[in-house]
């Protein structure tokens, strides 16, 4: 489909009355079908896998067209990206989803009490019924598409609010999901801000949000009302620690990989770098080299993303101008030699170094989400470390180092969503890994097996088997039998 054609669609926005109605249609569907079977649900993530599958180029070019493509030339971002990005994660989730269904379903037995004997125990894992799920503009469709798989393998119904600031890719995955689902199993909600908060209102059997800290925090008081509980995914300042003894070399690809892939607009981006004193100037060297060798022009290469809207490219510029009002010295790898205007067409930023950076600097203060690398120092590592969990706990936290004793005191020290040595960024494609924060980085996981017990009630399921004692513990409590057993039961 061209960019032109796409342009043109633009997403209803749903109404407060058919958010309750969906709702309720959902529930009563739920209620009176039941929980489905290994078969069914199995068909509900083949439905996905095939949706996915079969639209990718449509896929690829509404996200272009959302984060800015105009038909010029470096605009928006790749089909190439998109591939990668989003499409290769929700494919690779959906299909490990498939492979283990049947073994996550399979209720886990428990031993009973001897005193209960003859006692049988196991825990069913039960869908919980309606889920929502809202999604934030920076990966549109695996941020839907993949909590969505792990509510369907659950074997629930679900309905999915996606982000306005990704309008076409929106409307695409609600003429998708409605090809492929009915409305009464899954349904996509589009609309603005209004429509995301009467969507965190709902009664839902749970709510799963990706997004900012600051929003995350109104999703869960909007929730309470209803005591929904919730998963929150949310964002954060991720750290990236270079010890002295690091082979940077040799990790500096994957650094840069998780720091320009969307042009940083990744919640698991390192936000910024704590270096060695020592290897400042060679972590510099190798970063220009790297990032010139992968991106050797930025503003007219479509591999390079643009950033989602004017208003998020002028909150970047501002870090930059705040942070050099303030001292700090700025580093920009713009191996091209493109001019400023040009960067301006395309929304775009080239990949910027701050150095000399302090906490007074709103770039050390918020979560950068954009192409800006910050660059403190340390000389002692338990300081570097002091540093980090001076701040709200991040959602990753990296550390480079070919030292066990650095990268274990790290490990252990360092309170993170996850910890990824030597890389960045990838653990979130471990189809085995839980993905989640702590702290103001979030709470609750989804993907692998956990994702499946989030959106599973984990029922304690007891039977008792004839002939018992349990006659022996109900009243009266006369008696010095009963007496004796209570106290033999009970112990010293
Ligand atoms: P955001 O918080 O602005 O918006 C996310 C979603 O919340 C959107 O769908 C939006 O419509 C909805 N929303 C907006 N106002 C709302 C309200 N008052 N009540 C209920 N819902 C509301 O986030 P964003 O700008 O779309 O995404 C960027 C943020 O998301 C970053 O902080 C990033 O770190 C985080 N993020 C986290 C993860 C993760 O998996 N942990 C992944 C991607 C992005």
């Amino acid at each position: 489909m061209s960019v032109q054609a796409l342009r043109r669609e633009s997403p209803p926005s749903i109404t407060a009355e058919q958010l309750n109605s969906t709702l309720e249609l959902q529930r009563a569907a739920f209620m009176n079908e039941g929980p489905p079977g290994y078969r069914v649900r199995r068909h509900h993530l083949e439905l996905l896998l095939r949706l996915v599958l079969d639209n990718q180029d449509r896929i690829a070019a509404a996200i272009a067209v959302d984060f800015g493509a105009d038909g010029a030339d470096g605009a928006g971002r790749s089909t190439d990206e998109t591939l990668r990005v989003e499409i290769m994660p929700t494919v690779f989730s959906i299909r490990h989803a498939i492979k283990c269904l049947r073994s996550w379903m399979r209720p886990s037995r428990r031993s009973t009490h001897w005193a209960t004997w003859p006692s049988l125990a196991r825990v069913e894992y039960v869908p919980l019924g309606v889920i929502g799920v809202i999604a934030p503009w920076n990966y549109p469709v695996s941020l839907s598409l993949g909590p969505l798989a792990a509510a369907l393998a659950a074997g629930n119904r679900v309905m999915i609010k996606p982000s306005e600031l990704t309008p076409k890719t929106s409307a695409l995955l609600a003429e998708l999901i409605a090809k492929s689902f009915t409305p009464e199993h899954v349904t996509v909600c589009t609309g603005g801000v209004e429509v995301a908060q009467a969507f965190s209102s709902l009664a839902f059997d749970h709510l799963l949000f990706t997004g900012s800290t600051s929003i995350g925090r109104l999703v869960m008081r909007a929730a309470s009302e209803h005591l929904v509980p919730v998963t929150l995914e949310l964002g954060g300042k991720s750290p990236a620690l270079i010890d002295r003894d690091a082979k940077f070399g040799a990790g500096v690809g994957s650094l840069l990989l998780g720091k320009l892939y969307n042009a940083g607009q990744t919640c698991i981006a390192p936000d910024y770098l704590l270096v060695h004193s020592s290897k400042v100037d060679d972590v510099v060297q190798q970063i220009r080299t790297q990032a010139a060798s992968m991106y050797p022009r930025l503003a007219d290469n479509s591999e390079y993303t643009a950033i989602i809207n004017a208003r998020h490219r002028e909150r970047l510029l501002g870090y930059l101008e705040d942070a050099r009002e303030k001292g700090a010295t700025l580093l920009e790898i713009n191996p091209g030699d493109e001019s400023p205007e040009r960067f301006a067409e395309a929304n775009k930023i080239p990949l910027t170094l701050l150095l000399d950076v302090d906490d007074s600097m709103r770039v050390m203060q918020d979560e950068i989400f954009g192409p800006l690398l910050p660059i403190k120092t340390y000389t002692d590592l338990d300081e570097a470390i002091d540093y980090i969990n001076a701040h709200p706990r991040p959602l990753a936290a990296y550390v480079y180092s070919e030292s066990a004793k650095t990268i274990d005191r790290f490990g252990r020290r360092v309170v993170s969503g996850a910890l990824s040595i030597n890389a960045t960024a990838v653990h979130f494609a471990q189809d085995e890994l839980p993905f989640g924060g702590v702290g103001h980085s979030g709470m609750g996981q989804y993907h692998a097996r956990e994702g499946f017990l989030t959106f599973s009630h984990q029922k304690a399921v007891y039977r008792q088997l004839r002939p018992n004692l349990m006659h022996l513990v109900a009243p009266p409590y006369d008696g010095a039998l009963k007496r004796r057993l209570i106290q033999f039961l009970i112990g010293n």
